[in-house]
């Protein structure tokens, strides 16, 4: 599909904070350029040419993609049947072929879950993982680092049945559980709660009332079918409003509504910019490019090596939440705020025992990516690694936090 003739504009706003440094006389910035992008859909060839059309036609180059779900990594026609979506949408796409290696993303791409997914591969991946070289999921919830950018984020969108419970669903899914797989769970909240406030984050749907922070009216002239919604303040996800409160991140991006809009949410001593983009097709506006400071002060010249690497902070909470992590329907409950807040401070000072060196957090020295099924020939459903055994990112990244592997089947 080529996109190159879009109405798509790359939006590049430099935030108040870039620094500025001097060498040889003259100002040179340092920065790093984020594209986002709404909705995925398979649609990976379109967005990566897109992506490739604005850096040739503004002349810049894109460091990293953030996709904010209904990403769809089908490998195989096993992870097609484990999609939830009306069977005219259930096609194989194109991701496959980042998974085969016929095909390399060419920039790190970092995507959250939606409710359109293959499902049962993302459940492999919980922590977070490379689903392709150069494509890292977040995990169901999670935060990671480019380059001292703190980018957290959760999968799934909001459904009240589900809130509650456990993440008590099993692999093979059935129609049911495939459904209520990608339903966001409030521990989740409660571990992302006690993060310190990252640079940015994603979610799928929108936390609940942001419409009322931006042009409502231009929104409703774009989306008329929003308007009951809006009335009876009910788009959006409840969580999610609460979460942007507490961690009062400086951006947040989104998918799921199909449509673009930006807003503006107040906090006593700073604001979050949220910014909601399209699904990936010809005409719609799915896709921008923020500009980004970078945290540290590294040497004039070149421009630092991109890299990803784990957050301490999240991995401590992840030492503290992962006996809570319950995989039955009930959901046993979480400590109380100060608490945990106390737990994760003494778990901080583990992670900083065991990974002592900043290289020692990239996220490839823990986990490589592994394909553990074929491709969509050749061998049909059969898988190279068995389930039994669990995804080996998943077993390393346990390892390396000395957490029990609770997502093994
Ligand atoms: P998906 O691609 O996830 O199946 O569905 C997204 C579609 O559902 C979009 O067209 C979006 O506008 C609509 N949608 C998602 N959440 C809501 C909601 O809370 N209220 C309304 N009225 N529409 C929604
Ligand atoms: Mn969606």
């Amino acid at each position: 599909m080529p996109l190159q003739r879009g109405h798509i504009r790359a939006a590049v706003s430099v935030p108040e904070r870039s620094w500025f440094i001097f060498s040889l006389g003259h100002v040179q910035r340092q920065s790093q350029q984020i594209a986002v992008e709404g909705c995925c859909h398979g649609e990976l060839d379109a967005i990566y040419s897109h992506v490739n059309h604005l850096e040739n036609r503004h002349n810049y180059k894109v460091d990293a993609l953030l996709i904010c779900g209904d990403f769809q990594a089908m490998r195989n026609k096993e992870d097609v049947g484990n999609m939830a979506c009306p069977t005219k949408y259930k096609v194989l796409g194109g991701f496959h072929r980042y998974y085969t290696g016929q095909k390399k993303a060419p920039m790190l791409t970092i995507v959250i879950g939606g409710n359109h997914e293959a499902s049962n591969y993302m459940w492999e991946l919980y922590h977070g993982g490379w689903l392709a070289p150069n494509i890292y999921f977040l995990g169901h919830a999670g935060c990671i680092q480019l380059n001292g950018i703190r980018i957290a984020g959760i999968s799934g969108i909001y459904n009240e049945n589900h809130y509650n419970l456990g993440n008590y669903e099993r692999l093979p899914l059935d129609p049911r559980t495939m459904r209520s797989i990608y339903h966001t769970r409030e521990y989740n909240i409660n571990r992302l709660s006690l993060l310190s406030p990252p640079s940015i984050f994603l979610s799928h749907d929108w936390p609940q009332g942001i419409e009322q922070y931006g042009d409502t009216d231009g929104l409703l002239k774009k989306s008329p079918h929003f308007q009951h919604d809006i009335q009876d303040n009910t788009l959006g996800s409840p969580p999610l409003l609460h979460l942007m409160k507490t961690l009062k991140p400086e951006w947040w991006f989104s998918g799921h509504m199909h449509v673009k809009f930006e807003a503006t949410y107040p906090h006593e001593k700073s604001t979050t910019k949220f910014l909601a983009l399209d699904k990936c097709l010809k005409g719609r506006e799915f896709l921008e490019v923020i500009q980004f400071p970078v945290a540290s002060c590294p040497v004039p010249n070149p421009k630092p090596k991109l890299t990803l690497s784990y957050d301490p902070e999240w991995l401590a909470i992840t030492r503290v939440s992962n006996p809570y992590l319950s995989r039955r329907k009930i959901q046993w409950p979480f400590p109380g705020a100060d608490d945990a807040r106390q737990r994760v401070a003494r778990e901080l000072e583990w992670v900083t025992a065991a990974f002592p060196k900043p290289e020692d957090l990239e996220v490839e020295r823990v986990q490589q990516f592994v394909k553990t099924v074929y491709g969509p020939t050749g061998k049909g459903w059969a898988r190279q690694v068995s389930r039994e055994d669990g995804n080996p990112q998943t077993v390393a990244f346990c390892e390396a936090l000395e957490i029990e592997n609770r997502i093994r089947d």
